[in-house]
């Protein structure tokens, strides 16, 4: 074979893979046209018979057992090889097909007429075959092209109502991958491209529009977005229906990011200025440029997908995918996949606890339970990062009934062991909407034989403004249940007096932000003081957090502080690491309180320093 009859081949077998049709079941739309040619011809056998490599693979087939036979000596193959109409009309008479499996298995007579494509490829036959000599006539020959015209139609329909949208009549996103691919096989590995992706309209937009309008909005926003991005890309450009509201195209080859860029701003500009839905959604448009020869049509898809998103918040609703922005979202989302499978692993996930100090006496009063997370692969993670991705999905119930459960069970423990503490854990804003919460703490209670004020909730301000109403009403619930509620991150949400004033909590915990650097800022203190009066004369218990240093402890303490939790006295502590430091640092909180002064607190200087070998065990102690 000359290599151009190769390339030919090669050529002809993509055309023919593309199709997705071999090895597919049989299909009554092909079956009937292959009884219809035998019954015309008056013959047993007909196929619509496709060449592959080194088969014949029979698409349809009437009076033939075997699904394929040797491409090699069968007519059909060279009808394929030729592209033309063969007709044999005895194949013992025919030099070439005399000695073939065919002619030896009893077949005499044989009729092909060629299956090409619109491209020109032969993909194989439309064929009759008889078991007696026979002669064709020419109005015959015209029937078996009409025929094999007739499965070529069928074949395309097929293909194309894969490839298109029957909505916008454009390429969808399994034709954009195709053409992707034959762009990387004719095109330099080296040409650079951009793709290019408008959104229609966020999720938002789409869900109001869904929830204000007929059905048909959406259809309707489609077709006219379809007609305006055609216009805008002009008649040699290929524009691809890519998602339900989102299109695609390919730049040309070699253009400039910094011409290319405000032209498709000034073009979305324009077509959204005599959109008739101008005033209901906001198109964005994400860049993702690409080298031909490097890149998977698919990933370039995703990447201008996510800029098109990025885009949303842009003045100009353009922005050009960015590698860092895709890896911190990627990271993000596997975190969270990883999440759900640490929750019912056995060792990924433990609890710290941080120690919680009355002010007045010294005495450790409580902890804190903190989550951590040893990630098997990437290591530890912080709960700064993992627990708002938590927060947002729909594994913050199962989170806290982990921690719930855990932590409680240590509660348990401990207590056994003589040691009388509050234990505080972290609810998230998602835990208030769940209905059940209450019970299901009461529930958990019950099975350690707890009492219920052993225990403390703390709530974010933030999480309880999200929904003020539905949260108020469940920490009513749990307020009623016993158990203690606090205010976490006090100061960095948004919530008015009013509501801190009808809150059941008996707890603020002010932020650390305003307790770290308090040492040497004199607004602050004044702040914090006014916080902290203004908590306690709503009746609630006040804890700073985030205390690292003996003159902001001072300070507290001189404000009336009631507790304190930070470095200074310990870091969130493994179990045991706790247990011991609780041992060994009894009475310590007296030293700090001995060792400050009651003065004020704008002439805060001497730090307190715990005992020299209590700070070293506490140092031997601390759990990251
Ligand atoms: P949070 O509830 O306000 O917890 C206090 C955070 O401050 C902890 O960070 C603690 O390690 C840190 N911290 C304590 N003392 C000091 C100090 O003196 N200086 C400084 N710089 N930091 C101090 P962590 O453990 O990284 O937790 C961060 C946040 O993650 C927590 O803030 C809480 O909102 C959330 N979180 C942790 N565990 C859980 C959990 O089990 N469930 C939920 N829903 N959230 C959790
Ligand atoms: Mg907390
Ligand atoms: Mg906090």
């Amino acid at each position: 074979m000359t290599i151009s009859c190769q390339l030919h081949e090669a050529r002809r077998l993509e055309a023919l893979n593309k199709l997705n049709l071999l090895d597919t079941p049989p299909s009554e739309a092909f079956d009937r046209i292959t009884r219809m040619a035998a019954r015309l011809f008056n013959l047993p056998i007909a196929a619509v018979s496709l060449t592959d490599a080194d088969r014949q693979w029979f698409k349809s087939r009437v009076g033939v057992e075997h699904t394929s036979i040797p491409r090699q000596g069968a007519p059909c193959g060279e009808v394929a090889d030729g592209s033309h109409i063969l007709v044999v009309p005895d194949l013992l008479q025919d030099e070439f097909f005399r000695d073939t499996p065919l002619a030896a298995s009893g077949i005499r007579y044989y009729a092909g007429a060629p299956l090409t494509t619109v491209d020109g490829h032969c993909l194989g036959a439309m064929c009759v075959l008889g078991t007696e000599p026979r002669e064709t006539t020419q109005a015959e020959l015209d029937m078996l092209s009409d025929l094999a015209a007739m499965v070529m139609a069928q074949i395309e329909m097929q293909h194309a109502l894969g490839r298109i949208d029957p909505l916008s009549g454009l390429p969808n996103r399994n034709q954009f991958i195709e053409d992707f691919q034959d762009m990387q096989r004719d095109r330099p590995a080296d040409e650079q491209r951009l793709a290019v992706l408008i959104n229609l309209a966020t999720p938002d937009q789409l869900a109001h529009a869904a929830r204000a309008l007929n059905p048909s909005f959406l259809d309707e926003m489609v077709v006219d977005a379809a007609a305006w991005i055609r216009a805008e890309a002009g008649a040699r450009r290929k524009v691809y229906h890519v998602a339900a509201n989102q299109f695609a195209l390919i730049s040309e080859a070699g253009v400039e990011m910094a011409d290319y860029l405000p032209a498709l701003e000034e073009k979305m500009e324009h077509a959204i200025s005599v959109s008739k839905l101008r005033f209901v959604i906001t198109p964005s448009i994400g860049v993702a440029p690409f080298d031909v020869g490097t890149a998977d049509g698919l990933s370039v898809l995703r990447q201008a997908q996510n800029a098109a998103h990025d885009a949303i918040d842009s003045a100009t609703r353009v922005a050009v995918y960015s590698a860092m922005e895709d890896g911190l979202y990627r990271r993000r989302f596997n975190l969270l996949n990883d999440f759900a499978a640490a929750l019912i692993s056995r060792d990924q996930l433990r609890l710290v606890y941080q120690p919680r100090i009355d002010i007045a006496s010294g005495e450790c009063i409580g902890a804190e339970a903190l989550l951590r997370w040893n990630h098997p692969t990437l290591g530890p993670i912080g709960p700064g990062e993992f627990i708002p991705l938590i927060e947002r999905s729909g594994l913050a119930q199962a989170t806290t009934a982990w921690v719930l459960s855990r932590a409680l069970r240590q509660q348990q423990a401990w207590r056994a062991a003589g040691l009388r503490l509050q234990l505080s854990l972290n609810v998230s804003a998602a835990n208030l909407l769940e209905p059940d919460l209450a019970d299901r703490v009461v529930a958990e209670l019950e099975q350690y034989g707890l009492p219920p004020e052993c225990l403390e909730l703390e709530i974010t301000e933030s999480a309880i403004m999200e929904q003020p109403a539905k949260a108020t009403a469940m920490l009513e619930a749990l307020a009623g249940t016993g158990v203690h509620l606090a205010i976490d991150d006090f100061g960095t949400g948004y919530s008015s007096l009013s509501y801190l004033q009808r809150m059941p909590a008996n707890v603020v915990k002010i932020d650390q932000s305003f307790i770290l650097g308090l040492e040497d800022d004199y607004r602050q203190q004044g702040l914090v003081r006014t916080m902290i009066a203004m908590s306690q004369d709503l009746g609630h218990r006040v804890v700073a957090e985030g205390v690292e240093r003996g003159d902001v402890l001072a300070f507290l303490r001189s404000a009336g502080c009631d507790e304190a939790q930070g470095y200074l006295f310990a870091r969130p502590l493994e179990v045991e690491a706790f247990g011991i430091w609780c041992r060994e640092s009894s009475g310590w909180g007296d030293a700090v309180a001995a060792s400050v002064p009651r003065r004020d607190p704008r002439a805060l200087c001497s730090l307190a320093r715990p005992k020299a070998s209590l700070a070293a065990s506490r140092r031997r102690h601390q759990a990251r």
